[in-house]
C-alpha cells in the first residue's frame, strides 16, 4: 500500500510518510466540507506524497487549514517547516512545549543529532526549516480545533514526550495518538491481530505519565486509535492492557540495569529488550523467525534502550 491512500471512512485517510523505510510512519488526513487537517508532517521526504494525496483527494494545497503535530520528534515534525511553505493557508498546531522548537529548530536538531548521529540526521531529515511564529497555534490541554465545523480536541498526553498531544475526533469516535499509545508495525500482523509495543525513545520517557495518558485515551472509549507507526489499531482496550504491561516491563528492565556500570547499561538494556520483544511476539503467535522480527524492530529496540538509559539515569541522579 505504500503508494496508495488508505480510506478509513468518516473522511479519515492515511498515507505512508515515506520516512526511512516503507510503512514506518503514517500521516493522517481528516477532511470536512472541502477543508483538511493533516496529522503529523513526517520528514522532508514526505512532501511529494502529501501533495499527491491532496490531489487524489480532490483538494488543493490551499484547502489545508491545519497541520497538527502530535509531538516535535523529527519523524513527526521534521518536515513541518517545508510542508508549511507549500500549504499557504495552514496553521501549525503544536503542544506549547514544542512551539519554540518549531520557530527555531536549532535545539531540536542538536538533540536529535546526539540521538541519531550526524550522518543519519543528514540522510533521514536533511535541513529542518523553521515555521514563522504567526502561523503557529499552541494547543494546551483541551484545545478545540475547528475544522470546517468538525471539532478536533487536543489532549495533553505526556509519557512518550512532554510535548505530546493526542487528537480526538468525536465524529468518528477515533483518536490520533502519535507515539503515546505505542507502535504496531503491520509486518507482525498475525491472523488479523495486531502486535503493539511501547516506544520509549529519548529523552522524556516517563512510565507513570504514559500510564495516565493511556488511561485518559481509554476513558474516551475510542473505536480505533490511529498511531503514527503504523496507523489504525483496533481492539483498543485489550491493546491498552498489553501496552501497559509492556511499559512496566520496560521500566523494570531499566531499573535492573540501573545498578550496572554505565558502559554496560545500554548493552544490558538492549539485550533484555530484545528478549522481551521476541518472547512477546512468540506469545502473540507471530510466525516470523527471530531475525525477521528483529529486522523490523532493531532500530526501535535501540531507541527504546537509549530512552530507558536516559530515564533511569535521571531517576538515579
Ligand atoms: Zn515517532
Amino acid at each position: 500500500m505504500t503508494d496508495s491512500i488508505i480510506d478509513y471512512k468518516n473522511n479519515i485517510f492515511a498515507i505512508d510518510a515515506h520516512y526511512w523505510r516503507p510503512l514506518r510512519a503514517a500521516l493522517h488526513f481528516i477532511v470536512e466540507n472541502g477543508r483538511a487537517a493533516i496529522i503529523d508532517a513526517g520528514s522532508n521526504d514526505s512532501l511529494p506524497y502529501v501533495l499527491r494525496a491532496l490531489n487524489q483527494l480532490g483538494l488543493t494545497p490551499e484547502a489545508v487549514d491545519y497541520v497538527i503535530l502530535t509531538h516535535v520528534h523529527l519523524d513527526h515534525a521534521g518536515g513541518a517547516g517545508l510542508l508549511m511553505r507549500h500549504l499557504p493557508n495552514a496553521r501549525l498546531v503544536v503542544h506549547p512545549r514544542g512551539a519554540r522548537h518549531m520557530i527555531d529548530p536549532a535545539k531540536l536538531v542538536a538533540g536529535a543529532t546526539l540521538v541519531y548521529g550526524a550522518e543519519a540526521m543528514r540522510r533521514l531529515y536533511g535541513e529542518i526549516l523553521p515555521v514563522p511564529k504567526e502561523r503557529l497555534i499552541e494547543a494546551p490541554h483541551e484545545t478545540i480545533i475547528n475544522l470546517a465545523g468538525r471539532e478536533l480536541l487536543c489532549l495533553d498526553t505526556p509519557g512518550h514526550a512532554k510535548h505530546h498531544i493526542t487528537i480526538v475526533d468525536r465524529q468518528s469516535a477515533s483518536v490520533f495518538t502519535g507515539d503515546v499509545f505505542g507502535v504496531s508495525y503491520r509486518d507482525l500482523d498475525t491472523d488479523g491481530r495486531q502486535f503493539v509495543f511501547p516506544t520509549t525513545s529519548p529523552v522524556q520517557f516517563d512510565p507513570e505519565a504514559a500510564h495516565a495518558s493511556i488511561g485518559l485515551i481509554c476513558s474516551l472509549a475510542p473505536k480505533v486509535v490511529y498511531q503514527t507507526h503504523f496507523s489504525e489499531l483496533r481492539d483498543v482496550p485489550a491493546q491498552a492492557e498489553h501496552l501497559r504491561r509492556m511499559i512496566d516491563a520496560h521500566a523494570a528492565i531499566a531499573r535492573r540495569a540501573g545498578s550496572l556500570d554505565p558502559a554496560e547499561r545500554l548493552k544490558g538494556i538492549r539485550a533484555d529488550l530484545t528478549r522481551l520483544l521476541l518472547d512477546e511476539a512468540g506469545r502473540f503467535g507471530c510466525r516470523l523467525e527471530p531475525e525477521q522480527i528483529l529486522a523490523v524492530w532493531r532500530t526501535d529496540i535501540n531507541m527504546n534502550a537509549k530512552g530507558l538509559a536516559v530515564w533511569i539515569d535521571k531517576r538515579n541522579s
